[in-house]
């Protein structure tokens, strides 16, 4: 079943100005005037239009910062009165929807908790009903495209139009460089489908550390996502919530400027940068089939540990002919050569039986 979406392109907004990234940057939470005020004056500087900060924020562990609630929001007006700039919080129920209403609060964005809420998510759709505000969902924490596009289907049948996503990649009990798996292909899958979205990624939350943020915001432009929403915060190391994963406004104005952005500017431009595009999906998929090798191997170990145990010899010819039989009419099935398939699996075999053996030599 297709899911139809009647989308008004984010630069139709009068937020985000062009070229990309159209950039999103601001403190994870509010946590003073003082704070909020001399983030959002060191982004102002050079050019930041929307600020970001968390008003009410969902922790994992009651008792951490859960926010300092509405008084934050004056705060936030005070920005838009000084700077000028254009503010953004996340809601999660009704009465955070009513209090950024009445606050003036320009765009708002729905946390990665919340969108995989199918109840709040309707709550906060009704409470939206009869406005016109622009609101970004972040993907659920968990990788399902569904419950995202069902997040963005309800925002849309209670009239509101004005609707983009943040991709913040998903909870993982895998051990991985960052707090997020980037998991970049739905995301692709997600662009793909909705091109009309306007496509933010959150590379604060997928690195969880600021290291890796130049990194992740590259992937994302080479991708083709229109923006970033970036954590920023005047002293990091003092935020009360996500330290480690801050930048300082001069950091941030940095990273922004070490970013190689395509442009389609000429017949040959665009060119490069759907060769880009597409590279960096290959660059995806690379990482996907290394990971499940290197899952393929950990088992190859444990059947090695089990046939130890049990006594029984590793090659078990038999086995592998039906195996390869499979796999070659699998392949056939998907349009992929007999050949090469049975190329690439007997590769995988031999090494395979090369780590069960180190298992059964007790090198492993
Ligand atoms: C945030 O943006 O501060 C936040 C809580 O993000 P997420 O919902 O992606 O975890
Ligand atoms: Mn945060």
């Amino acid at each position: 079943m297709s899911h139809e979406l009647d989308i008004i392109p984010g630069t139709e907004w009068g937020f985000f100005t062009l070229p990309r990234p159209m950039c999103i940057a601001g403190p994870c939470s509010a946590e003073s005037e003082e704070q909020v005020m001399e983030t959002a004056a060191g982004l102002n500087a050079f050019g930041i239009h929307v600020y970001r900060a968390g008003i009410w924020k969902p922790r994992t562990h009651p008792g951490s910062f859960e926010g300092v609630g509405t008084p934050g929001l004056k705060w936030l007006k005070k920005v838009k009165e000084v700077y000028g700039m254009k503010v953004c919080t996340e809601v999660a129920s009704e009465k955070h929807v009513l209090e950024c209403i009445k606050y003036g609060v320009d765009i708002i964005w729905i946390g990665a908790r919340t969108s995989a809420n199918p109840f709040l998510m309707q709550e906060v759709a009704n409470a939206l009903e009869g406005t016109d505000i622009p609101v970004l969902v972040k993907n659920p924490v968990n990788p399902d495209i569904d419950l995202w596009i069902g997040a963005l289907e309800r925002l849309n049948k209670a009239g509101l139009k004005k609707l983009g996503v943040i991709h913040r990649g998903f909870s993982t009990s895998a051990p991985i460089l960052y707090r997020n798996d980037p998991g970049w292909r739905m995301a692709i899958e997600m662009r793909t489908r909705y091109p009309q979205l306007t496509f933010f990624a959150d590379p604060s939350h997928m690195a969880g550390d600021r290291r890796y943020l130049l990194e992740l915001s590259q992937r994302a432009m080479d991708l083709g996502l229109d923006g970033l929403m970036v954590e920023s915060h005047c002293r990091p190391d003092q935020a009360l919530s996500d330290a480690k994963q801050q930048l300082t406004p001069a950091a941030l104005q940095d990273l922004l400027e070490s970013l190689v952005i395509r442009e389609n500017t000429s017949e040959n431009q665009a060119y490069k940068e759907g060769i880009d595009a597409l590279r960096a999906q290959i660059d995806v998929i690379d990482d996907n089939l290394l990971k499940s090798l290197a899952d393929r191997m950990e088992i190859s170990r444990k059947i090695g540990l089990y046939k130890k145990e049990h006594n029984v010899a590793i090659l078990q010819a038999g086995r592998w002919d039906n195996v390869l039989e499979g796999v070659k009419e699998r392949a056939r099935s998907l349009g992929l050569s007999e050949e090469f398939a049975e190329a690439v699996f007997n590769a995988i075999h031999d090494e395979s039986v090369r780590r069960q053996n180190e298992v059964l030599e007790g090198r492993r």
